[in-house]
């Protein structure tokens, strides 16, 4: 079976007479509960709730997993994994440049638990030389917002024979975009905030699991912290999910094409897609992934460049996260963290017409003062 068809079976599994293709979203507290709660699936709402079970079973087909747990949020689902894999003395190996707020958690509150934090860059597999004794390899591939790429299966490998176990924060991507389950990864983490849900209306995560042990584990933590999506989010993510091919094929298209638009530029320099043959991760790109996704990344001189060109779009709008339907950018360096240039520019591509964007991107690049353009001498 091809992967839309795929989506829309995991999407609408239970097809029956008189049913709801989908049914609505369970709101519930309490469940009517006689007896022994032991047999009972449904008993109180920070356990479980229907409308996850059925999230977490078409988020499951689709990773390749045994089991899926959905979380309040991206960062939820980062400090599950963290939480139920390392304990005070175990070595993580982390990106250097990955997602700020996972960094920031493992080298802050897990390091102060005595989790011993090795960064290495994403780029060239560089995270290899530092899997001695690990317990937990990270893997972010493409980064954000960096677009840097790492070879799956290869560090995958690597990091098994050093008896480490292997997540990939899987967000830029998405579920559909590339399977780390299936290179050999033990977990598969996202931000469904994202391009998984696509519509910046929600916050959600996920982590899923080969190892049903593990899913086990990681739901307890759920339970125990709390850290539980609304069931209203998690219908809308399942709702949401039905379209998650035709937007990343969209959004995907439209992104080469702005990438390739932007790196005939003259006021662009350093343009990232990894669907670009000049991308130094384009070969692993091409290998592992079956879409290139939404997010392109690009320099302009520097911050007044980037402000200018920012305040000028018409149909990019400015605005943080990524993966929505509509196109959006922002200078990334206005909330440090990140060691990236001033004038550095993510944007993420929505599923308007190509020649819209492009026209767009081009009045806003013809605007900038030539004093203030090449950034190509
Ligand atoms: C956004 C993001 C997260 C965190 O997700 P939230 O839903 O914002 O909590 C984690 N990893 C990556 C790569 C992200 O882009």
């Amino acid at each position: 079976m091809k992967d839309a068809t795929r989506l829309i079976r995991a999407v609408f599994p239970d097809v029956a007479q008189s049913k709801p293709f989908l049914p609505g979203p369970t709101f519930a507290a309490t469940y009517h509960l006689t007896g022994d709660p032991g047999s009972a699936p449904y008993t109180y709402g920070r356990f479980h709730n229907p409308t996850w079970t059925a999230y977490e079973n078409a988020i499951s087909d689709l990773e390749r997993a045994s089991s899926t747990i959905v979380f309040a949020s991206g960062m939820a689902a980062v400090a599950a994994l963290l939480g139920v894999t390392l304990k005070s003395g175990d070595v993580l190996v982390m990106p250097s440049e990955g997602y700020y707020s996972a960094r920031t958690l493992a080298g802050g509150f897990f390091a102060n638990l005595g989790v011993k934090v090795r960064t290495a860059p994403t780029a060239g597999n560089a995270q290899r030389a530092h899997l001695h004794g690990a317990r937990l390899l990270w893997l972010e591939t493409p980064t954000n917002p960096g677009l840097d790429v790492c070879d799956i299966a290869l560090l995958a490998e690597a990091a098994h024979a050093e008896g480490a176990l292997v997540v990939v924060d899987n967000t830029t991507p998405s579920c559909l975009g590339q399977q780390p389950l299936s290179l050999g990864a033990d977990f598969s983490l996202s931000s469904d905030t994202k391009i998984t849900t696509g519509h910046s209306d929600i916050t959600l995560g996920h982590v899923s699991v080969r190892d049903t042990s593990w899913g086990d584990q990681l739901r307890t933590w759920r339970t125990q912290m709390g850290s539980t999506p609304g069931p209203m989010e998690v219908w809308l993510a399942h709702r949401s999910l039905a379209t998650l091919e035709v937007r990343l094929e969209r959004q995907s298209r439209n992104a080469g094409v702005i990438a390739e638009f932007l790196a005939a530029r003259p006021e662009v320099r350093d343009v990232r897609y990894p669907g670009l043959s000049s991308h130094p991760g384009h070969a692993i790109a091409s290998r592992q992934m079956k879409f290139y996704g939404p997010v392109v990344s690009f320099e302009l001189a520097g911050r007044d460049e980037a402000q200018q060109f920012l305040s000028r779009g018409e149909l990019v709008f400015e605005a943080t996260s990524f993966g929505g339907v509509h196109t959006t950018a922002e200078r990334r360096a206005r909330w440090g963290g990140d060691a990236v240039p001033e004038g550095f520019i993510r944007m993420s591509v929505g599923c308007e017409d190509a020649d819209d964007l492009v026209a767009d991107l081009r009045q806003s690049l013809d605007k900038l003062p030539p004093h203030l353009g090449p950034g190509k001498e």
